[in-house]
């Protein structure tokens, strides 16, 4: 195949062009480095299969050749207000990569007659009601809250992906990703887990915002990345969950990485600025993924959080 990849350059969207490329298919990055990292492709330069369009995917979308399948990735996805990459300081961004974006690489898809895969989230569930959550659940979304630049977009982008599906008959597929970490995502990017190695790794103590008692479900990056390639290749068109559903408090995971990292300066909290909507607590019902495509995550926190910290370490020129 020839695959389309928006947010090529990000944490997700580059572990994909390296697992494509490795399956033996050709790959065309796009991104324009808004949150994402030019160092994260800098391996595949001059790949004989790769190739990369600096653009905003919010624009008319122009790919040269025939395209196979089209993955669209490309947005901000860090809810931390204290970054600038957190989306909550890119709002009308955020939205127009959920809705122009998701538009325009539906348009690529549908010209093309390409397999087609929304990268969702467990967001568009906002403060869940129901948990765990299932892909039945509707969700429970402020929709003039700040992160709803960030859901609404994604909830759009969804109805559109389906429209598309429906109206003109375009391959689509659906993957609402649940908190997912490891290499490559940005020392700065604000998510826990980046800050909490940052804060760990500088023998600083970890902010914990709140009480620390909301719950989130981690997923190592190579678990989650399997995952996707199984559900672009089935014929599943209904969105399907992605995530571990090891559940751990925030508090805990905080004890879990001072462990790991031989921190010795412990814990602060801190107000939590994102307030009530801060989702008290996520963790994803897999069932689906398991039933259709026989998937689930193999990866255990400790040895994701090894590979994670030694990745960080390099970034920090720490030996
Ligand atoms: P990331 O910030 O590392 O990657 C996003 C990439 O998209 C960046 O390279 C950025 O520059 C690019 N981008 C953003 N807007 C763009 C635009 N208008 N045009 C072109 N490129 C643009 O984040 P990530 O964690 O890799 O997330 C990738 C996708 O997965 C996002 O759609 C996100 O919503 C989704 N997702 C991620 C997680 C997670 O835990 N990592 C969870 C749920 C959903
Ligand atoms: N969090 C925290 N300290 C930090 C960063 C995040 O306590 O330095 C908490 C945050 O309040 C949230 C959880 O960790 O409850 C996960 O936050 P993240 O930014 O990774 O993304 P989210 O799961 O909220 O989308």
């Amino acid at each position: 195949m020839r695959v389309l990849i928006t947010g090529a350059a990000g944490f997700l969207g580059s572990h994909l062009c390296d697992r494509l490329l490795a399956e033996g298919h050709e790959v065309v990055g796009m991104d324009n480095f808004i949150t994402g990292n030019p160092q994260n492709l800098a391996h595949l330069s001059g790949h004989p299969n790769f190739s990369f369009i600096r653009h905003d995917v919010s624009d008319y979308i122009f790919v040269p050749g025939k395209v196979d399948a089209v993955m669209h990735f490309a947005s901000p996805a860090s809810p931390n207000k204290n970054s600038p990459r957190g989306y909550v300081n890119l709002p009308i961004q955020t939205m127009k990569a959920g809705a122009l974006g998701t538009h325009n690489t539906l348009g690529v898809a549908y010209a093309n007659n390409a397999r087609y895969l929304l990268a969702s989230t467990s967001e568009i569930y906002g403060d869940p009601l129901e948990h765990p959550q299932k892909e039945s659940y509707w969700g429970h979304v402020n929709p003039i809250g700040e992160r709803s630049v960030y859901d609404e977009a994604k909830r759009f982008a969804e109805a559109l992906t389906m429209a598309y599906h429906r109206f003109h008959g375009v391959n689509t597929a659906i993957v609402r990703i649940f908190n997912t970490y490891g290499p490559r995502m940005h020392i700065d990017d604000g998510r826990v887990v980046p800050n909490f190695l940052k804060q760990a790794l500088s023998k600083k103590p970890l902010t914990v915002y709140g009480d620390g008692s909301q719950t989130r479900s981690f997923c190592y990056v190579d678990d989650l990345i399997e995952g996707i390639y199984r559900l672009l290749i089935s014929d599943e068109h209904d969105p399907v969950n992605i995530g571990n559903p090891v559940e751990t408090s925030i508090l805990e995971f905080a004890e879990i990485i001072n462990a790991l990292t031989g921190n010795p300066a412990g814990i602060v909290f801190r107000p939590n600025l994102r307030g009530e909507g801060d989702p008290q607590r996520r963790q994803p019902d897999i069932s689906r993924a398991q039933s259709v495509l026989g998937w689930e995550p193999k990866v255990s926190l400790e040895e994701g959080l090894r590979h994670t910290i030694a990745y960080f370490k390099e970034q920090l020129g720490i030996t």
